[in-house]
């Protein structure tokens, strides 16, 4: 691992997550040890590496918490994203606690927070995230396949030690969006829309394994693509799933589902009169 003195950790939003409606975005790292194969952020131009090393290397901005504490003010009240382009509990973060730092020094200034992981780290710091007044965890929970995980996500946390930090997190209070994205290939799919529908997450959002090119979600790069082959995953087993969960839960698509705390969504998902008498969708607040 690198160490580097960053110019700066936060940045205007931009792209899908500035038309959601998010204000800034926040990286404590560069690069993310956690290699997934779809990963859009091998893609952007600040990791000027090859794609081929993405996962195999990361930059700590060492001095995060210090920029955070000069930029702060500006925050008070603004929609954060944590974090765009890196997932901010990396295994680095257990002993150099950028990310904590950050949230130590912004309880104060109270963002709308949404900090987006894949790992049970973060509930670490549930005595942090107690304090914001608008917060969420959108948690990525791909797949119910631990075989398929690994080949898709090769250093990510494993499945059931996501699923006990969403228990933990909704224990303790925080809204958790469940982030189904992208769905990869599922091997029961009935029996994964079942446990998602019983978690009854605060929001659910899906999204297809495709080619993004370059624009929301996952770009699928040509590893992954391989992979889809192999475990004969199509657009149409996607729909089927989501279909599937929509008769139970209201399902976001996409882009619509990423939308700060406190900010209600463009647009609600449908569902069905039936399912929506037996599970109301819960906005964040
Ligand atoms: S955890 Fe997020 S940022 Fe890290 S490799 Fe996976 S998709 Fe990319």
């Amino acid at each position: 691992m690198e160490r580097l003195i960053a110019r700066s950790i936060f940045s205007p939003a931009t792209g899908f997550l500035r038309r959601s409606g998010y204000d800034w975005t926040c990286n404590p790292y560069v690069g993310c040890t956690f290699a997934c194969t779809y990963c859009y952020a091998m893609f952007l131009p600040q990791n000027r590496r090859p794609k081929e090393e993405w996962g195999r290397w990361l930059i700590a901005k060492t001095n995060a918490v210090a920029l955070a504490q000069r930029f702060a003010p500006k925050l008070a009240g603004q929609a954060l994203y944590l974090a765009s382009v890196t997932d901010p509990y990396l295994p680095a973060e257990r002993s150099l606690h950028l990310t904590r730092g950050i949230l130590e020094t912004l309880v104060p200034y109270q963002p709308r927070l949404t900090v987006q992981t894949r790992s049970p780290l973060v509930t670490r710091d549930l005595d942090l995230l107690q304090q914001f007044r608008h917060v969420g965890v959108n948690l990525s929970i791909t797949t119910d396949c631990e075989e398929i995980r690994r080949c898709f996500e090769p250093k990510a946390p494993p499945l059931a030690d996501r699923w006990q930090a969403a228990i933990t997190l909704r224990s303790a209070g925080i809204p958790v969006i469940l982030c189904i994205t992208p769905t990869l290939p599922l091997r029961q799919p009935a029996e994964f829309a079942r446990r998602v529908a019983e978690f009854r997450p605060d929001v659910v959002v899906v999204q297809e394994f495709e080619e993004a090119h370059g624009c929301f979600g996952a770009d699928t790069g040509p590893q992954a693509r391989q992979l889809l082959q192999r475990f004969d995953w199509s657009s149409a087993d996607y729909l089927r799933f989501r279909d599937l969960l929509r008769q139970s839960l209201p399902v976001y698509e996409g882009e619509a589902g990423f939308f700060p705390p406190g900010s209600p969504p463009a647009q609600v998902p449908s569902v069905s009169p039936v399912a929506a008498r037996r599970h109301p969708l819960t906005l964040l607040s």
